[in-house]
C-alpha cells in the first residue's frame, strides 16, 4: 500500500505513514484512537481504585483544647471563690462534652461537687454570722 502523500510504501497494517505521518488507513487509526481511550479508562479506573485507600485516610485527630473552665473553677474552690467556681464549673461541665471532646470533665465535676460542698458551708457559716449579729443586737 502506498501513502497518498509521499509515495512511501507502507506495509498496510499501519495506520500513519511511517515516513510523513499521513493517516494511510483511517479505519485502522480508529480502532487504534478506540484502544488508546480504552487504555487510558482503564488507566484512570485503576488509578482510582488503589487511589481510593489514600483518600480515606483517617482525618487528624484535633488535639483538645484544656478545658480552662473546669479547671479554673476546680482551683476557686480552693481559693474561696466558690461562688464563681460553681460557675466556671458548671459551665465546663457542659462544655467538655461539646467543645472539650471529654476534657476536663473529671476536673468540671470534681470543682462542681468541691464548690457545693463550699458555697453551703459558707452560706451556713453567713447564716450563723447574721443570727449571732441579730442576736447580739437584740441584747
Ligand atoms: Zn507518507
Amino acid at each position: 500500500m502506498k501513502c497518498p502523500s509521499c509515495g512511501y510504501q507502507t506495509d498496510g497494517r499501519k495506520s500513519k505513514c511511517p515516513a510523513c505521518r499521513t493517516v494511510v488507513r483511517k479505519d485502522l487509526l480508529d480502532k487504534e484512537l478506540a484502544k488508546e481511550q480504552q487504555a487510558k479508562a482503564h488507566a484512570a479506573r485503576t488509578s482510582s481504585v488503589s487511589m481510593q485507600p489514600r483518600t480515606t485516610q483517617t482525618q487528624p485527630v484535633p488535639v483538645a483544647e484544656a478545658n480552662m473552665f473546669a479547671i479554673i473553677g476546680f482551683i476557686m474552690a480552693f481559693l474561696g471563690f466558690s461562688f464563681i467556681g460553681l460557675i466556671l464549673c458548671i459551665v465546663g461541665l457542659i462544655k467538655a462534652k461539646k467543645v472539650y471532646g471529654g476534657s476536663g470533665y473529671g476536673f468540671a465535676l470534681a470543682g462542681l461537687i468541691i464548690n457545693i460542698v463550699m458555697t453551703v458551708f459558707m452560706a451556713i457559716f453567713i447564716g450563723f454570722y447574721i443570727w449571732f449579729i441579730i442576736r447580739m443586737s437584740m441584747w
